[in-house]
């Protein structure tokens, strides 16, 4: 909107970080491998448009989303390059799609029978990438009669062009690599009973891409690496080169007391302080994605750890200061200052998840600052 956000809680986003993730990456693909940037639930919480543009700036050849309003969402912020829905659409979004040229997914024979009806006598076409499911059980056409069967339709409509073809891995990150040569495998089984190559046939996540360049074929969907966070431990110790991490989580001391006794701090007085601790309140609180079970983390105040105390409210929580410090003192709760770092992954061991759900959690109130 351009309205002044003033409250001093905000991520701030380092789009070249995400362009030096994507120009490491294309140098380690095979020339003739595209990257299609995954920027689905707002670019990770990086912002869709933002990261999708700093991607296209180092030759991305295609934006993914999950869903169709996402997709109208970067048409809307004036993205004209090609963008992938990756999740099912529904049938009645077929025709808003050809309109503004979004490809769409084609899950499963009875989708396509569907739109195929949707788009007769339709004069343009809509782009396609066809799912195959290898092992992820989730959408896709899974084994060759079906594929036959999906031809069958598709020959019958002129509505209905296959851009593409496309797989998803269950466990490219993980140590075992097993399952993932059989989907990768089984992926090169069925894209083969296409009696005319797509122009794309891609599979590899971030994790495949990092790890199986020989997985790359036409593109790799590259989206949590993108954003410099690596898809999991075992991926993190094996990164071709470092991942630079493009999102920092900050806020400023709203407010500063000495308490002067033992005396309880937020709901349900889970904390006592000791008389002459300091403690600072900090705009910031649950409904900003800083979740609940974060009690007792650390943030970074004049470059040192300082906990979390007591229960983390919606909107604010409380800190423990080591000593007086004024308001307005910087404070970071994701990222690096002086020699500490906290990291979303220090986040997601605490809480029991992954990385993927610390990204996506960062509310939409918290204004996004882009350098
Ligand atoms: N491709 C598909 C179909 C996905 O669902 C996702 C995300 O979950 C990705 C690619 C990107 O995965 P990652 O963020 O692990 O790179």
């Amino acid at each position: 909107t351009g309205r002044v956000n003033y409250r001093p809680t905000r991520a701030v986003v380092d789009t070249s970080a995400i362009r030096t993730n994507v120009r490491k990456l294309r140098k380690k693909l095979p020339a003739e491998t595209g990257v299609i940037a995954v920027v689905k639930a707002d670019g990770y919480g990086h912002g869709a448009a933002e990261s999708a543009r700093a991607a296209f700036r180092e030759g991305a050849i295609m934006a993914a989303v999950a869903t169709p309003d996402e997709a109208l969402d970067l048409r809307d912020s004036g993205i004209q390059q090609p963008i992938l829905v990756l999740g099912p659409v529904p049938i009645p979004f077929l025709k808003e799609a050809i309109r503004q040229d979004i490809t769409v997914t084609i899950p499963g024979v009875q989708w396509a029978q569907a739109a195929a009806a949707e788009l007769q006598g339709n004069e343009e076409t809509l782009k396609t990438h066809v799912k195959i499911d290898t092992g992820m059980g989730r959408i896709g056409v899974r084994s060759e009669e079906e594929i036959i069967e999906l031809l069958k339709i598709l020959e019958g409509t002129s509505a209905i062009e296959v851009e593409g073809i496309f797989t998803h891995f269950a466990t490219a990150d993980e140590q075992d690599t097993k399952s993932t040569k059989v989907q990768f495998r089984k992926f090169n089984r069925l894209a083969a009973c296409f009696p005319e190559r797509p122009k794309l046939i891609h599979a590899a996540n971030s994790a495949a891409a990092l790890r199986f360049p020989d997985f790359a074929l036409d593109a790799v969907r590259f989206g949590i690496g993108m954003y410099g966070i690596a898809p999991s431990e075992v991926v993190a110790r094996e990164l071709p080169f470092p991942l630079e991490r493009a999102l920092r989580l900050e806020t400023e001391i709203a407010f500063v007391k000495q308490m002067v006794a033992e005396e309880p701090i937020s709901y349900g007085g889970t904390y006592v302080s000791r008389p002459g601790e300091w403690i600072a309140t900090l705009p910031i609180g649950y409904a900003d994605g800083l979740k609940r079970g974060l009690r007792n983390q650390h943030v970074l105040v004049r470059g040192q750890r300082v906990p979390i105390v007591g229960t983390i409210c919606m909107d604010q929580c409380m800190i423990r200061l080591p000593e007086q410090l004024p308001a307005g003192e910087p404070v970071v709760l994701l990222g690096k200052q002086g020699n500490e770092e906290i990291t979303m992954e220090e986040w997601a061991t605490r809480i029991g998840t992954i990385p993927y759900e610390i990204t996506v959690t960062i509310a939409r109130r918290v204004q996004r600052q882009y350098f």
